[in-house]
């Protein structure tokens, strides 16, 4: 997911309903994928491979509903477990295990899913799927984003791109918006921040813009980690290059996650970091506006 964003409490202050499955709770582990996180369910090992395998099954960390964050509208957000990153950042250190979710499956998610459809139709919203990382579950996520477009609800995937090999062109056809999580422009800050490389988020955006897609782009401004005008020219380029980017969006950042990194025993680097100054965030969001980006 973005970034700095959270289940529990949204970085803009807005309005957040609760509606989240427990966490299952337990020491930091490694980062898993497969089934692991779906221990709990009461198919048997193969057939919850299989499960996997086809979407059935899913591995989800918490869900919301949120108004004016996350895409248009009112929006339920489910936080999907799993990420292939270690952003130094993380609001939700808790998410990049797939181990931590609750098993669910995709039938039971599209049930609660059309009942706030309502909601959805009065105020222009739909789901996101965010998390962790969507796409640690593309099979799963495939048949979520399917079953909405079935019942005429908007689709949004808040998304790093680290894994946009894993979005095959069917799911793109799902899509109506993608929350695009650009943490770096800069290959070497990319891969501090996250300990990924950049270029398969770069290689995401083009193949969503060459598929029309509209996309969001969220940038978490670190001071002495990511507000380096030259790192932010980087996105600021890369955004203004993609023709369906309709909205950067700035996010300062804070220290309200800490506190989860410290009860998983995981070791947090930022504990110095101040919040950026309204100067600097200015000075960031002039750099975006100054490619003609749509700046928020
Ligand atoms: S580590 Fe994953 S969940 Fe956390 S901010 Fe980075 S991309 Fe989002």
């Amino acid at each position: 997911m973005s970034s700095t964003a959270a289940p529990t409490e949204h970085p803009t202050g807005a309005p957040v309903v609760q509606l989240g499955v427990p966490l299952v709770g337990g020491s930091h582990h490694r980062a898993s994928a497969g089934t692991a996180g779906l221990d709990a369910s009461d198919a048997g090992r193969s057939e919850r491979f299989s499960q996997v395998r086809t979407g059935e099954l899913g591995s989800l960390h918490s869900w919301e509903l949120v108004t004016a964050v996350d895409g248009p509208g009112t929006r339920m957000t489910t936080f999907l477990s799993g990420c292939p990153l270690r952003c130094l950042y993380c609001h939700n250190p808790d998410t990049m295990e797939m181990r931590r979710g609750e098993p669910i499956e995709a039938e039971e998610l599209l049930a609660r899913i059309a009942r706030y459809k309502k909601i959805f139709d009065v105020t222009g919203g739909g789901i996101t799927i965010s998390g962790g990382e969507p796409l640690m579950q593309p099979a799963f996520v495939a048949r979520i984003l399917r079953g909405a477009k079935e019942l005429g609800i908007h689709t949004a995937i808040d998304t790093s791109g680290y894994l946009g090999a894993h979005c095959t062109d069917e799911m793109l056809e799902d899509v109506d918006l993608v929350l695009l999580d650009v943490k770096s422009g800069d290959p070497e800050t990319y891969k501090r921040v996250t300990g990924q490389a950049l270029q398969p988020t770069l290689d995401f955006g083009r193949r969503l813009a060459a598929h029309g897609i509209e996309i969001w782009i969220r940038f978490v401004l670190v001071p002495g980690l990511t507000d380096d005008p030259a790192n932010v020219e980087a996105v600021a380029e890369f955004a203004a290059s993609l023709p369906t980017v309709s909205r950067l969006e700035v996010l300062p950042f804070h220290q309200m996650g800490r506190d989860k990194w410290e009860t998983l025993g995981m070791k947090y680097e930022l504990d110095d970091t101040p919040a950026p100054s309204l100067e600097l965030v200015e000075r960031v969001r002039g750099q975006f506006r100054a490619k003609g980006l749509t700046v928020f």
